[in-house]
């Protein structure tokens, strides 16, 4: 049996949903901002989630991805708390920009403190009123903007939990990642709280499939956690992709890309990426593939000057096992099981 619990001033029982605002200094027009958080806390003990979105104020398919797991009837039969954060950075939402409005970044200023910047302190309420009462946490983020990412887990594959959890979510590719200082999953990681963070699509954008598979997936990592009931009859696991190294490859000129190479194809060493050229066509300079591997990210905007990055290739040893996974993953069936599929009823967003 569970217990209450407070979370912004307001008393969480066991058994209810329960929306709360979070406080959080106001507009310049002196206008009240708070951070909605929903809270789903079972009759009965067991792990305790948050699932957050839009830390970068412009990333906001984690926001759909919330919206849509809230919505699934399973979730009358959770076991422990699910704590959902559609939109953590609500002064970026409103401005549709990455940072804050003093162009700090959320994201590096973990663990915050009350007498900081506003990044500084959002932090520091995050980690009082969310990442306090969590045993684990998912981060959903997309790429940069006119960057789009190949949907995947980036989780530190080294800690065994980590590991297992990141790879019972059944995205496509899971990367080995660095902890970064002053990202919430490094600081929560620090509070004993491990954190995957998922990365998929491009900011400002939706995109159905990375929507599609970010819900499928963190229904998988609940059922890891026993926090839903397990699938009945789900097919073998079809074995992830796991990156331990990847480089960008970044335009050896200015001008215009043609990219060629699709997000989540597969290339070889000196393959070509792209062409950069000037408007005429008359000097044309090939990008080429540093290695072999997958394209984990792209550039977006054909429009590049000399330095900017291009390609994200995630490194493989052998384009077998790359092969293999993009032979099982399936995107149009990220659907697939009792829990997800009444979401076929609505429109995909197109
Ligand atoms: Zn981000």
């Amino acid at each position: 049996m569970q217990t209450p619990f407070e979370m912004g001033g307001v008393t969480i029982v066991p058994g209810s949903r329960t929306t709360v605002n979070l406080p959080v200094p106001n507009l310049s027009t002196a206008a009240p901002m708070t951070i909605p958080v929903q809270v789903i806390h079972s009759k009965q003990a067991g792990p305790r989630l948050f699932v957050c979105a839009a830390l970068h104020g412009d990333e906001i398919n984690g926001v759909e991805i919330i919206r849509r797991l809230m919505r699934l009837t399973v979730m009358r039969r959770l076991r422990g708390t699910l704590i959902a954060v559609p939109i953590v950075n609500v002064f970026g939402f409103v401005s549709q920009i990455r940072y804050l409005p003093d162009r700090r970044d959320l994201n590096r200023s973990f663990p915050g403190s009350a007498k900081g910047s506003l990044a500084s302190r959002l932090a520091q309420l995050f980690i009082q009123e969310i990442v306090r009462h969590a045993t684990h946490g998912i981060d959903l983020h997309t790429g940069a903007i006119h960057r789009t990412n190949y949907p995947q887990i980036r989780a530190d594959l080294d800690h065994a939990e980590t590991h297992r959890l990141a790879v019972a979510c059944r995205v496509p590719l899971l990367i080995n990642a660095g902890l970064r200082k002053g990202s919430l999953r490094e600081t929560a990681g620090r509070y004993g709280v491990p954190v995957l963070v998922y990365e998929a699509g491009e900011a400002l954008r939706f995109d159905e499939n990375c929507i599609r598979v970010g819900v499928a997936g963190i229904v998988n990592l609940m059922r890891a956690l026993d926090m839903l009931p397990h699938a009945r009859g789900q097919a073998e696991e079809p074995a992830p992709l796991i990156i331990r190294s990847s480089s960008w490859e970044r335009a050896p000129v200015s001008g215009v890309l043609r990219a060629t190479a699709e997000l989540g194809s597969l290339v070889k060493a000196g393959e070509q990426l792209g062409v950069i050229s000037d408007p005429f066509g008359e000097n044309e300079m090939a990008v080429k593939s540093p290695d072999s591997g997958i394209v984990v990210g792209r550039i977006t905007l054909p429009v590049v000057n000399e330095g900017d990055a291009l390609f994200h290739i995630g490194h493989t040893t052998g384009t077998k096992a790359a092969a293999e996974m993009l032979d099982a993953y399936d995107k149009d069936e990220a659907y697939h099981d009792e829990a997800t599929s009444e979401l076929k009823q609505e429109p995909p967003i197109v």
